[in-house]
């Protein structure tokens, strides 16, 4: 699964940032995903919760920030959202990097982010 190694290196850092700090309780953390990750939300929750749960971070809640992709096509010099495919086992539309104008293979300039965007604690 895709998702477990990623929240396997978030709960990493997160750890050696309570660590680094004196940090008692850390209660939740946001994390910005690209909608060309295509990680799901759910199962990013689920992963997090099941890895936390030993650790010192046990209890925090994962909120998922899903930002929207975005290409630039250097056939046509579009730029915007890319074209969405309607896929029957997908709960939402898939974004592709395809030029939702001429068609072609246009370049991401956003939506491939997966990051902590903040932690929220108590010292
Ligand atoms: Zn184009």
């Amino acid at each position: 699964m895709h998702e477990l190694s990623i929240v396997s290196g978030l709960v990493e850092s997160v750890l050696d940032f309570v660590a680094a700090r004196s940090i008692k309780k850390v209660l939740g953390l946001r994390l910005c995903v690209g909608e060309l990750t295509h990680l799901e939300t759910e199962q990013l929750r689920f992963c997090y919760t099941a890895m936390t749960e030993q650790t010192a971070i046990h209890g925090s809640t994962l909120e998922v920030e899903t930002v929207p992709a975005e290409v630039n096509c250097a056939h046509c010099s579009y730029q915007g959202p890319p074209k969405y495919w309607d896929e029957a086992l997908a709960s939402a539309p898939v974004a592709t990097l395809q030029c939702p104008r001429c068609g072609l293979t246009a370049e991401a300039t956003r939506g491939h982010e997966c990051e902590i965007k903040t932690i929220k604690y108590v010292t």
